[in-house]
Formats: structure tokens, sequence, C-alpha cells
């Protein structure tokens, strides 16, 4: 570890997203704001940083032109928007003044082309300041992105390096996507650390997904940290020590030791059902995002996956998945966890996942805009090769069953269940009894359907309860939001009576109910959960063995008592101070997870 006088050595917060302990080296993915590297050059070295700057002009004008032909490929009237705007951006970098400035920099005042370029950037930025008109103000922005390119290139610090990193580091960026998320390489990730996002984000969900530790929402973490710095992460509490002492790595080390002990004395058991005390049996089901996390599944026990999030066929390609592909994969998928059930989700594309090539900006509020079943209502053709796909696996497999995501209203439901008529009429399928054996169920997350809970009974099969969305409309909190993070509460009163509401009511009409949001591999809940008499929940495959560890020690008799407790109190944080008292003593040896 590096001498600790010569180094910044501090303590920063944020919030812990992803479990784990994780001890490494930093690298900085800093998109918005670089530390540009400001020299004096030799008149020989003119020459090399002119040539240097037109390199990194070639290389970027290069990548758009792939992407260009990549997106006329998909259809040059689809996609007219961001073609535009990609000719706009060729433009700048071929022939515009900011190039012929820089150069003149370099040349005149004898400096590195970092800063020629950071200061013909200022010169236009400050032009513009004073123009109060919105196309200009559009206009920098793009000139903004695309010399940032420029400027990236020029100090060896391309976003794509992401993909290309050689040994194991502790990202460290603003935010990360969830596309590029999908795309990194993890077994060279130890852990993520970025400035914004939340606990439900789905970043987060990725990075518990792969196990890796990670911190969300930690302020200003890019200008704190510098590429190289010692790091130790604990995802358990939030915290991120930068350049620690020995003796802090040393606790953190040991700590990580006594947590894999722990786990590991869980995995032991993992593949015990989870059934209280009592008699009470809940069905433990993972959710994945991608087929290549079924090992885990596997790994850590689990009964089935009660949620596959779709959207990485969308996110990890460049071009839209065929029928065909859809179908290959849901039939992979099926096969190998027959005769265990497999849930499939439509996509929901449209929140905070977008699909290359369509515009991700100009919804001032994607949550609540043209997202999941409301996007492919709107663009059939791209549901129907989905559900196509899905119906033909189903044909084969019959431990399916097809999940629509954000569904507000029946009208909704109906008109996705005429589709799926529609698209096996166009299938030319015979046997038309084998659609009905296709359970077709809906994840309740927005408050309406909770509400409407009897009606729909009477038109799916299934419930899933999709906490993270149904917590973000209850208590309008943006769920990607740092600012409001705070009130995003699983167990605030009103959020309990709607998932309370549905389970009720699904028992009622006979109907399955799970739950598949985050809150269903938080432990602190699972009293809750159980009082309400939740069948099954699913949840990242690395949880499953403690969920199963509280569920087996606990009793239906006593979870309602505790229930009836809670139902009497008013705040979430009366709440959580009551579960925590009462499972701390249940479980004395877990106080490190309450
Ligand atoms: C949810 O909203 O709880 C859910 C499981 O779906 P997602 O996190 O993909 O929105
Ligand atoms: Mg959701």
């Amino acid at each position: 570890m590096a001498l600790e006088k010569s180094i910044k050595i501090s303590e920063v917060k944020g919030i812990g997203a992803s479990f784990g302990i994780t001890i490494g080296k930093a690298f900085l993915v800093d998109k918005g704001k670089l530390k540009i590297p400001k020299t004096k050059i030799h008149s020989d070295k003119v020459p090399i940083e002119v040539a240097k700057f037109y390199k990194c002009i070639d290389n970027v004008i290069e990548e758009i032109q792939q992407t260009k032909s990549k997106i006329e490929k998909k259809g040059k009237e689809l996609y007219k928007e961001e073609l535009l705007i990609i000719d706009m951006q060729l433009l700048l970098l071929n022939d515009s003044m900011i190039s012929k400035k820089t150069v003149e920099l370099i040349r005149d005042k004898k400096i590195n082309a970092e800063w020629a370029l950071n200061i013909s950037l200022d010169e236009i930025y400050k032009k513009f300041e004073n123009m109060d008109d919105y196309y200009i103000a559009e206009r920098q922005e793009d000139i903004k992105h695309v010399f940032r390119e420029v400027m990236n290139c020029l100090m060896g610090k391309r976003f794509n390096t992401l993909e290309e990193i050689k040994k194991p580091v502790i990202l460290i960026g603003h935010d990360f996507s969830p596309a590029e998320t999908i795309k990194m390489n993890f077994k060279k990730v130890k852990g993520f650390i970025t400035e914004v996002g939340s606990k439900t984000s789905h970043t987060a969900i990725i990075a518990r997904s792969q196990k890796i530790p990670s911190i969300v929402g930690v302020p200003n973490i890019t200008d704190i940290v510098n590429g190289g710095d010692d790091i130790i992460l604990d995802g358990y509490t939030g915290s991120v020590y930068i350049n620690p002492s020995y003796d802090t790595i040393n606790k953190f080390k040991a700590l990580e030791d006594q947590y894999h002990k722990f786990f590991a004395g869980l995995m032991r058991d993992k593949n015990r059902s989870a059934v209280t005390r009592d008699g009470y049996k809940v069905n433990i089901y993972g959710n994945i995002e991608m087929p290549q996390e079924l090992d885990a599944l596997f790994e850590y026990g689990g009964e089935g996956i009660g949620l596959f999030r779709t959207e990485y066929l969308y996110l990890s390609g460049n071009t839209l998945p065929t029928e065909e592909e859809h179908f290959k994969v849901y039939k992979s998928v099926a096969e190998k966890i027959y005769p265990r059930p497999l849930v499939i989700r439509t996509i929901d594309i449209g929140g905070d996942k977008f699909l290359p090539g369509y515009n991700e900006s100009d919804q001032l509020n994607p949550a609540m805009g043209l997202r999941a079943v409301r996007f492919c209502l709107k663009e059939l053709d791209i549901f129907k090769s989905q559900i196509k796909g899905l119906i033909r696996a189903t044909f084969l497999f019959d431990n399916i069953k097809i999940l629509i995501p954000m569904v507000s209203g029946i009208n909704e439901i109906i008109k996705v269940k005429e589709i799926i008529n529609l698209c096996h009429k166009e299938l030319n399928i015979d046997n038309r009894d084998k659609l009905k054996r296709v359970d077709i169920g809906v994840m309740v997350e927005i408050p309406s359907s909770a509400i409407l809970a009897d009606i729909f009974c009477q038109y799916v099969d299934f419930f899933s309860i999709g906490t993270n969305d149904l917590i973000q409309y209850t208590l309008a909190i943006d769920r990607l939001n740092k600012d409001v993070s705070y009130l995003y509460e699983p167990a605030h009163p009103g959020v309990l009576r709607l998932i309370e509401l549905t389970i009720k009511t699904a028992k009622k009409f006979n109907i399955p109910v799970a739950m598949c949001g985050e809150m269903a591999g938080e432990i602190m809940y699972i009293p809750i959960l159980l009082a309400m008499g939740i069948e099954s929940l699913s949840m990242n495959p690395a949880s499953i063995p403690l969920v199963k560890e509280i569920i087996c020690n606990l009793s239906l008799k006593e979870s309602k008592k505790i229930y009836n407790r809670i139902k009497k109190l008013h705040t979430c944080i009366e709440i959580e101070k009551f579960l925590k008292t009462e499972l701390n003593s249940k479980f004395p040896n877990l106080s490190f997870l309450f």
C-alpha cells in the first residue's frame, strides 16, 4: 500500500448497494469532469502535439462513422433524429473553428494539446453564454459531447477502456448505465462506487446479481479519488476508505474473512426448503438478468426463476434481437431449469434502460413515460418478435410463465392478450389449446394495480409484486435520485398496506402471488411478508441462503405477532427500529446485517 503521508487519506460515505467488502486499486471512469493536464512544450514537440490532436479527431470520427452505419442499417427513416445529430457531430469534427483554434494555440503558445483544446472550448462557451436561445444551448451540448470524446482520447481515457481493464480494480465513476454495467468484464471489476444512484437503480441490481460489492451516491467521489489510489469498499455500511492505514486494511481483511466464514456456513444448508418452525413454506426463487446467472441460481439453492429480466438482449448487442434469438435464449434457460418454474418478463425498456439508437433524453420524466408495456404497445414490431419467441419456447417447455411489467390498468392487459393471440395466429400454430396453458401475470408495481387487484385477478394468472417501482410510484420518489433516497422506505405504512392488499386479494381469488422486488431479499422485512401470507420470494441469487436461514428460524405465529404490533406504528422509522430490535434479539449473530 502507498505511504500515507504523501497522499490523500479519507473516509467518505454513500449508500451500500451490494453487500461485501473489497480492497483494491481505484480505476477512475471520469465522464464529465476531466482534470486537464496543462504543460508547456518545447518547439520540437509542437508537430507531435498537433499530430496527436488530429489523430484523436480521426479516431472519434471513425467511431462516429461506425455508429452511423449501424444506425443506418436499422432504418434511416426510423432514426432520422439520431442521424441528424451524428451528421452535426461529424461536421463539427471535420471542419470547425475549435480544431483550427486548438492547433493555433499549440503552435503559438507552445502548450500541450489537452490544454489548447480546453482553452478553445472555454472561448466558444463564453461566446454562447450570453445567447438566450434554446437552439444555441443545444449546439453547445453537441460541441461539449463530441469534444469530450476528443479530450478523452488525448488523455488516454476512452470510455471503452471499461471493457479492457487488465487487472482487477474498483471502478469509480459519476454513474454507470445498466448497458455499460452489462458489458463490463466482471472478473476484472472488484467493486463499484458511483456519485449518483440508489439501492434499487438497475446498476446496483446488476452489481448485486454479479455479487460485486458496490456503493452508490457518494458525492464528488471522482474528485476525491485519483486513479491508482488504494480503496476499501464496505458495501454493508456504504463506507469508502481512501488510502487507508495498514491497521485499517488489516481490520477490514479480518472482517471480510469473518463474513466469508459466516456465509460459507450458510452455503452448507443452501438446498433446504424455506419452512418456518411452525411449518409455513415459502418458495424461494432467483432473479436473473442474463442466462449466465443460472449457475449462480443453482449455486445458491434457488428453486426456480421468479424474474428473468430480458432487457439484456436489447442492451448487449448493436441490433435488435430477432424472434429466433428470443426463442433460443428462452428455450435454453427453460430446458436447463426444467421442471422448476421460469417467469420471463417482457421488456422493461425506457425507464433507466434504453434501446441503443432510441433517444433516451427526450422524455422529461422517463420513469413515468414511455416505459415497459407502454413502450411495447407502441413499438409493436419489437414486442411481437419477443412474444413470438416466447410462445415458441412455451410450446416446448411448460414451466414458462409470462410476466408483463408496469401495467397500470386492465386495458393494457387486454391489449397484451390480443397481441399474444395475434402472434399465435401469425405463427400459424394449430394447437390453440396449448396457448391457454401459458400463465400470464402482471407485475404489481404501480399503486393502481394493487388497488385494482380484485379486478386484475379476473384477467391474469398470477401476480408478482415489484417493490422497486411500487415504492417509487407510491411515495413519488425517483428511485435513481440519491437526494431523495432517504425517502425510499419499503416499510412505509402506505407501501405495506398496498402489499398486504395485493397478497390478501390474490389469496381470496386463489391466484399465486410472489414478490420479486429487492424487498424480497431484504431479511429485515421477512416477518412482515410471512405474516401477510406471501407465497414466493424472488431475489438476487446470492441472498437466497440468508433468506432461507431467517425463514427457517422464525415462526408464522411470531411473525404475525410482530406484524400486528407494526400495524399500530405510524412511521417507517418506528417500524424499522422495532424490527431491528426484534431481529437482533432473535438473531444476535447477524447484528452486522440489521
Ligand atoms: C421492481 O420494480 O420491483 C422490479 C422487480 O422490476 P425492475 O427493478 O426491473 O424495475
Ligand atoms: Mg419494476
